[in-house]
């Protein structure tokens, strides 16, 4: 067989090992480098976390929660696990409990989006739906009022050093081992725990301080932006909804308080710059990567990468700049993302299926 030079022969041979649980799965997501949508002269890498196995980063924490848990006696065999979240945790969870054997139960507010619940009910979890008024506290509050009543045992993603640990352990060492010997300027990340900003900024600045973070949140909802520090009970948990918190698109970001977890980063200045980004724009972007480059995230991975794309235009020029992409764009069918795609032919594909004679619809 004959191939032009440019062009690779696809041949694979395995991963050279059989894999004894999805669980084991999880981690080792590729770098990717973005190729025409990046401005000349920088360069521009994505990490597709839609690699895990239940297609989000939140795989990582949810199999450091529950194997900490069991390493430290606090999990039971067969105990049921209850936590609060919007989605890829509890996606995430369904599928480590599902493999392990732990019943699961999620509280999460209406307002997200409903093939989230599908998929967890899908992994054998329970939803609970909350009211989307009572917003992020609210469900966060009914799954320790279920921990508490029934003895179950509680993630608690939002406080548990098991979150920042496992970016710290996994993340991080991929993006040090992924660019040993190779420029890397810049690493931009949303938080919603800020587990991911947290883990990674603990290695990056010891190991590659040259690299500035940059974290970003929503718009209108800039929690940390506002520099009003976040109420806290006895046990780290939020006492009260943070006063800048606004409903905002980009699910997975910024729940209506500072996490406990994030504020390790905040207090830590595991962070160089703060950029907002308004959730259009980050949907727009998202809807670029996919038509232009064929990589397929969802709303929290396009804002990411809008800021990174921002970040890249006044970057010098050489400069390299790594965007993470939390998850998938298929957890965001029913959500205005895929707004502009419909079910019925447009008039540019109507166009074509009238170019020729056969097999119209009309
Ligand atoms: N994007 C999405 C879609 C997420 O679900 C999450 C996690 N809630 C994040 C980003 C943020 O990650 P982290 O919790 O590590 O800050």
């Amino acid at each position: 067989m004959t191939e032009s030079s440019d062009v690779k022969a696809r041949l694979t041979n395995g991963r050279g090992r059989l894999f004894d649980s999805i669980v084991d799965t999880i981690g080792d997501t590729p770098v990717i480098r973005v190729n025409r949508l990046a401005p000349d002269g920088v360069t521009v890498y994505v990490k597709a976390e839609f690699f895990n196995p239940a297609a989000s980063v939140k795989d990582r924490l949810a199999i450091s929660i529950i194997e900490t848990a069991e390493r430290n006696g606090s999990l039971k065999p067969g105990q049921t696990v209850v936590e609060a979240t919007s989605g890829n945790t509890g996606i995430g969870l369904a599928m480590v409990c599902a493999a392990k054997g732990y019943p699961l139960v999620v509280t999460m507010a209406d307002s997200f989006s409903v093939e989230r619940r599908q998929v967890m009910r899908y992994l054998g979890a329970k939803v609970v739906l909350t009211p989307r008024a009572q917003k992020g506290l609210g469900m966060y509050r009914k799954a320790r009022e279920l921990s508490e009543a029934n003895g179950w045992f509680f993630a608690g993603q939002f406080e548990t050093e098991a979150n920042a640990q496992i970016h710290q352990d996994t993340t991080a060492r991929e993006i040090l081992g992924d660019f040993d010997g190779q420029r890397l300027d810049y690493f931009v990340t949303g938080y919603g725990t800020g587990g991911t900003v947290a883990g990674v900024g603990r290695v990056l600045r010891k190991e590659r301080p040259a690299t500035k973070i940059i974290l970003s949140e929503p718009a209108n909802a800039q929690i940390v932006g506002s520099g009003t520090a976040q109420e806290r009970g006895a046990d780290q948990s939020p006492a009260v909804s943070h006063p800048a918190f606004e409903p905002h698109p980009i699910q997975g970001w910024t729940p209506d308080f500072i996490p406990y977890v994030l504020q390790e980063a905040i207090d830590g200045k595991y962070y160089d710059e703060l950029i907002p980004v308004a959730g259009p724009d980050g949907m727009k972007w998202a809807r670029e990567l996919a038509a232009k480059e064929g990589i397929f995230t969802g709303v929290s991975g396009g804002s990411t990468f809008a800021v990174a794309m921002q970040v890249a235009q006044s970057a010098e020029p050489g400069s390299v700049i790594l965007a993470m992409l939390p998850d998938t764009g298929e957890r965001y069918l029913s959500t205005p993302l895929f707004e502009p795609f419909g079910a019925d032919m447009n008039d540019e594909e109507l166009a074509i299926s009238r170019s020729t004679p056969g097999f119209q619809m009309d």
